[in-house]
């Protein structure tokens, strides 16, 4: 394996560490069974015009499979914690639970000195350093002033990780993405299969038959690797990509900005290898991308956080307004719905922003973006100008530039029908992704209230991603293929770097690493059953002999 930076693990490392796949075996231990071709039926409804029906039934047929191979014989845990549904759990063959699982709590300590160049967490998604579990654990961290059992549970949690602190220098507990990128290294290190750091492919190796191997920049020195089976080309996709970007991402052909969090390592170089050997990259998804709203959050350093925001606009005292202050979208959707609803919403304005707003009771209960909830303080936030604040409406509106008449009128409305927990004009809580991420200990909508007492708060919005959903053209055994359909030998592609099986929409909790996990399995399987097949040519010469170690791509 190589690897482009100077630490492993890329976006996976960063993110929530969810993997949807159905029917798995943790499913049925927990109660969860699913018709025949329920999941093919989702799938199918959500994919559109973009559903591909031979791959979505490889990954289907695969994803239990490569579960059961991981949890088995590697280091890769997982756990099915809660009942999340999916995300659009009232479309035919959806779930209301079972298909999202996620990855179990990791010992740091368990990857000895591999810790050292274990990718980093975002720093806005930690809490004291502490990166909260997404499952239950963050459940108790939000109702920590309002549960004993919970303010026990954290008290207890930032107890263990100041305690680590204090001794190894650093939290040893590591959870979601984090925990999932260690336990892949350590099954990883205890196959001893090297994973060179800092050392980029640039481009690949073709016989004119096949792929047989790439050349990777390491120390300084272009080196030709040899691939006896094949190259698997995993870079996470073009979120850094600014060509690729202005071509494929809507508000940033209208010159809008866009912010994402993923490493800046992921520049398309997968997508960009393969074309030169002829690959297809497939612009026909839905969307270019898992769109997420983010918001710029100034750090101490001068440097900027973008910090994704999954859960808090759902919270029942919270809303989104449009730069004109008027709502447009159901805020209790998931990330990529809103981010569609935004970019529409903004298509004739200067930027695609929003504001999202909420009172002073919400903000101190559930928190806002990287504003924490009590006892934390609101003054650094508002201080530091992430937060805007105003003792009433007109004055917040004045605050954010929006006319201080229109946003007064959106708020009465709004709140006319907040009072009877009801959202008739966009349905807030009326979908069981929205109630999920909502507050189950409010009533009678876990996601609504009037936003009633001041002063009121307001932070921007701006669109973002979590990663590419187009990308290369693959089969059912994760190859990738020329405009022709035809299979380019030894050339395979996992991860962003192919079009996601999805068809551009974000159907569930783990969409891309549960595809992910199981194509890089069938990747595996199809290498693995080729080898007795296909007489081994004998291997060619490198352009330049490896520095130092014996280096091998299979
Ligand atoms: C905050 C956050 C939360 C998320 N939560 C979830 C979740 O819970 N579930 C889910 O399914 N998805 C989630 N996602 C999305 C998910 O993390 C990504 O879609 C996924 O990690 C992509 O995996 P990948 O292997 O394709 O790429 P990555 O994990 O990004 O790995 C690609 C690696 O390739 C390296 N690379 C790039 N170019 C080269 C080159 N030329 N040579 C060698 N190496 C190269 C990069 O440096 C990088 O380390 C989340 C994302 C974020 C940001």
């Amino acid at each position: 394996m190589v690897e482009k930076a100077s630490y492993y693990g890329g976006t996976t490392a960063r993110s929530g560490g969810w993997l949807w796949i159905p029917n798995t075996h943790l499913a049925t231990a927990y109660g969860h069974h699913e018709l025949p071709d329920q999941a093919l039926t989702y799938i199918r409804n959500q994919a559109g015009a973009g559903f591909d029906e031979t791959r979505v039934r490889a990954f289907l047929a695969n994803g239990p499979k490569a579960v059961e191979f991981f949890m088995s014989k590697t280091a890769v845990q997982f756990d099915m914690p809660l009942t999340f549904p999916d995300y659009h759990a009232e479309a035919p063959g959806a779930a209301q639970g079972g298909r999202s699982m996620v990855t179990r709590p990791y010992d740091a300590r368990e990857l000895g000195p591999l810790l050292k160049t274990l990718g980093p967490v975002l720093p806005e998604l930690t809490v004291f350093g502490v990166t909260i579990g997404s499952g239950k654990e963050i459940v108790h961290f939000m109702r920590v002033t309002r549960s004993l059992a919970s303010a026990w549970y954290v008290a207890k949690r930032l107890t263990r990780h100041f305690m680590e602190v204090m001794k190894y220098g650093r939290g040893m507990t590591l959870t979601n993405g984090n925990a999932l990128a260690a336990r892949l290294a350590k099954s990883a290190a205890d196959l001893s299969i090297p994973v060179l750091l800092s050392s980029p492919a640039s481009r690949l190796l073709h016989d004119g038959e096949r792929v047989t191997g790439a050349v990777i920049e390491r120390n300084g020195q272009r080196v030709s690797v040899k691939a006896r089976q094949g190259v698997v080309l995993a870079s996470g996709g073009f979120p850094h990509n600014n060509e690729r970007l202005k071509d494929t991402y809507p508000h940033v052909k209208a010159g809008h900005g866009h912010f994402s969090p993923t490493p800046k390592t992921n520049v398309g170089d997968g997508v960009r290898m393969a074309e030169e050997v002829g690959g297809v990259f497939d612009k026909s998804l839905s969307n270019a991308a898992a769109w997420t709203p983010m918001s710029l959050v100034p750090r101490k350093d001068g440097t900027i956080g973008i910090m994704p925001h999954f859960i808090d606009r759902a919270k029942p005292g919270v809303i989104a307004v449009s730069l004109d202050g008027r709502r447009f979208a159901n805020e209790a959707n998931s990330y990529h719905d809103l981010v569609q609803a935004m970019i529409a919403a903004s298509c004739s304005k200067p930027e695609t922003a929003c504001w999202l707003i909420a009172d002073h009771a919400a903000i101190r209960r559930y928190g806002l973006g990287y504003v924490k909830p009590f006892p934390l303080p609101l003054g650094p936030h508002l201080r530091n100008g992430y937060l805007k604040r105003g003792r009433t409406i007109a004055e917040l509106a004045q605050q954010i530039g929006v006319d201080p008449a229109t946003l007064a009128t959106t708020i009465r409305q709004y709140n006319d029908n907040a009072q009877y927990g009801r959202d008739p004009e966009f349905g807030r809580g009326s979908k069981a992704y929205n109630r999920y991420q909502g507050d189950a200990l409010h009533t009678p909508n876990p996601c609504v209230a009037p936003l009633a007492t001041g002063p009121f708060y307001a932070l921007k919005l701006v669109p973002g991603d979590l990663g590419s959903f187009m990308g290369l053209r693959t089969n059912e055994h994760a190859q990738v293929v020329s405009a022709d359909g035809a299979a380019i030998a030894g050339l395979y592609a996992a991860g962003n770097d192919a079009a996601s099986i999805m068809g551009g929409e974000y159907s569930g909790a783990g969409i891309t690493l549960g595809p992910g996990l199981t194509f890089g399995y069938i990747v595996g399987n199809h290498i693995a059953d080729h080898i007795e097949a296909s007489p081994r040519k004998p291997a060619a010469a490198p352009a330049r002999k490896p520095a130092g170690e014996p280096v091998a791509m299979h």
